[in-house]
């Protein structure tokens, strides 16, 4: 069922048509944007379930693109960049970027982006359907409005900084959180001194949380950037 539609935001040819190419061997549908503009323009007129946006735009940086988008849509968006510092793709995922791809990247890791988006949105309806507050994500289970998580119906004994990271990351599931973005909801500041306290939370988490820490199945760290939760099967 890959049927959703892709806005390709890319002034290089080339790449673009590499890219749309993808897409039509693999059953989605898509439509395309040379500019900054015209990806404002086709996104409001043509509701897009994904966007893939390239952040070096001729008429606009990616990430203004993004903040406009945002302005009234969360529909995801997946940046792609040949820039390949931190800087940009935190600057991309701050304002509202859902994920991120580095040029040159391969057809394989472009479609498993789009599978993790594709899972997101299906959770995302069913849970909006449920509309109730409990977050079921494979072994986990999270009680919101008991402020319980457990493992394979065991209650997992969390601290309440720990309880509060595992909701965060739970409620943006599949989206990568910067580290700014995440002591930002967790602390309200985001010195370094609360970017090395968090990892160290992050570690106790984990040991409570994953099967095997060192090769976590819930929470995936992205280097110098931020974490995300996955979808578990
Ligand atoms: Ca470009």
């Amino acid at each position: 069922m890959n049927k959703l539609q892709i806005l390709v935001v890319e002034d290089d040819a080339p790449v673009r048509n590499l890219i749309t190419t993808t897409l039509k061997v693999h059953d989605y549908r898509h439509i395309t944007a040379a500019s900054g503009e015209a990806a404002i323009r086709e996104a409001s007129s043509r509701n897009p379930d994904v966007v893939l946006l390239d952040l070096g735009l001729p008429d606009m940086d990616g990430v203004e693109v993004i903040r406009r988008i945002r302005s009234w849509s969360n529909m995801p968006i997946i940046v792609i960049s040949a820039r390949s510092e931190d800087v940009d793709k935190i600057e991309a995922l701050d304002a509202g970027a859902d994920d991120y791809l580095t040029k040159p990247f391969s057809v394989e890791e472009l479609l498993a982006r789009l599978r993790v988006t594709q899972r997101r949105l299906a959770a995302a309806q069913s849970e909006a359907l449920s509309a109730d507050s409990v977050f079921i994500n494979g072994r986990l289970r999270i009680d919101f409005a008991a402020g319980c998580a457990y493992i394979d119906g065991g209650e997992l004994h969390l601290t309440p900084i720990e309880y509060k990271l595992l909701c965060l990351l739970a409620k943006n599931v599949g989206k990568v959180l910067t580290h700014t973005f995440i002591t930002q909801k967790i602390w309200g500041s985001s010195w370094d001194n609360d970017i090395a306290s968090l990892r160290v939370f992050m570690a106790t988490l984990r040991k409570k949380l994953e099967a095997a820490p060192d090769s976590p199945q819930y929470i995936q760290t992205h280097i110098g950037v931020g974490y995300r939760m996955l979808r578990v099967e």
